[in-house]
């Protein structure tokens, strides 16, 4: 077989080619005081695998990938988004700030990474109807990329979703389901309705897939880069999916010996929701309702909490909290000097890039990389009160 699954809590392996969520053995799924026990992450034969990486981003990382064919990816660009590189010097020292822009993905987010894979997978099982519980957009990807597919896109989200996100849900075509209540109940809602009716589930570390979607990433910045990797990568965390991923396309490239060291990725959460940030060393986990302007990264129970927390203490990685005040100023800032702009959940990890700034840079390593993961566009409320006259 070309993957397998292995049990992020009791290592249990998984030998499938078929749907699978959680662990067999221990999986549980979210409480409303407790995180997701049992998420899987998908392994490959590494040592069958080439050395040589020209070799696997020609084949479109496909011996990476837990599907047969490429072509069943969406005819979209997914992925293969703009790197972009600026130096400057701070305090007398030379720092490069490389900024990997993901909203230039068809939706508009990193999301449709994941989105991509899962839908190429359903179609290769022969599912027709993907469900996703979402607080916006993980639905509209989900939504779009079916649309591409000729798939059937059935979305739960909280009212509360910014209207972009919504509108696009219903532009592409996907069954809208407005939930009275949290992502939570979204989220338990999509997987009582996708049981029930035999749809293939998209939500975000319940679905293994959508960590594998979303390392390719860490592929894309390896070649863009030609190897010569940042000492640090900022990566926004909500359900700690996508920072998961990035490790995971590291970790892969370790395993097969193309890289030999781990970049520091720094998790960079908002004040008001930072359930990952805090409970990172406690052994019961505790829950402290969020709010911040990203809703993105607005997460009460992150879905990927414990693969995340193991992920930054195998590799030493970072743990930063900025405020929606200091996220709203990075956007500004981000706008103003690279015409890029960012959603305020993907200006969280550009704020966490000038919070180091901001200290002593000398004491830190000068090649970074900051992950923008969505477009600002999907949330014009957020930033009105800056532009107010
Ligand atoms: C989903 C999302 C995040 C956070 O990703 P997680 O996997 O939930 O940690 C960050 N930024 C944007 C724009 C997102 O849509």
């Amino acid at each position: 077989m070309k993957f397998k699954y292995v049990c992020t809590n009791c290592r249990k392996v998984h030998e499938t080619n078929e749907v699978i969520y959680l662990c067999s053995e221990c999986g549980k799924n979210a409480t409303a005081t407790t995180p997701p026990v049992g998420i899987l992450k998908v392994i490959y034969n590494y040592d069958k695998i080439s050395k040589n990486f020209a070799e696997i981003a020609e084949n479109q990382y496909i011996d990476l990938l837990p599907i047969r064919d490429i072509y069943s990816m969406p005819n979209l660009a997914i992925g293969n988004t703009p790197m972009y590189e600026y130096a400057f010097e701070r305090y007398g020292e030379e720092i490069t700030l490389f900024i990997k822009d993901d909203s230039q993905n068809p939706t508009y987010s990193f999301k449709d990474r994941a989105s991509a894979l899962v839908s190429a997978f359903a179609k290769e099982k022969e599912i027709d109807t993907i469900v996703a519980a979402s607080t916006g957009n993980a639905g509209s990807s989900l939504a779009g990329i079916c649309a591409a597919q000729q798939q059937k896109a059935i979305i739960y989200v909280p009212k509360s979703a910014p209207i972009a996100k919504l509108t696009q849900i219903k532009m592409y075509g996907a069954k809208l389901v407005t939930v009275d209540g949290n992502y939570d109940k979204a989220f338990d809602l999509s997987i009582e309705a996708g049981n029930k009716n035999g749809w293939y589930n998209r939500n975000t570390a319940y679905n293994p897939l959508t960590i594998e979607g979303k390392k390719t990433v860490a592929f894309e910045i390896y070649q863009q880069l030609e190897g010569n990797l940042p000492n640090r990568i900022f990566v926004p965390v909500g359900d700690g999916v996508i920072i998961s991923g990035v490790y995971k396309g590291f970790e892969d490239l370790l395993k097969i010996g193309i890289i030999d060291k781990m970049p520091i990725i720094v998790a960079v959460q908002a004040e008001g929701s930072k359930n990952l940030i805090s409970n990172i060393d406690n052994d019961e986990f505790i829950v402290e309702p969020s709010n911040t302007i990203a809703d993105s990264i607005s997460v009460d129970i992150p879905r990927n909490f414990y693969m995340t927390r193991n992920f930054i203490k195998e590799y030493n990685g970072e743990i930063l909290q900025v405020s929606d005040k200091e996220i709203l100023n990075a956007s500004k800032a981000l706008s103003e000097t690279t015409g890029l702009f960012a959603e305020p959940a993907a200006a969280a990890a550009f704020a966490g890039f000038m919070t180091y700034l901001n200290e002593d840079i000398a004491e830190h390593e000068s090649k970074n990389l900051v992950l923008l993961t969505g477009s600002g566009l999907k949330d014009l409320a957020a930033v009105q009160e800056l532009i107010a006259e």
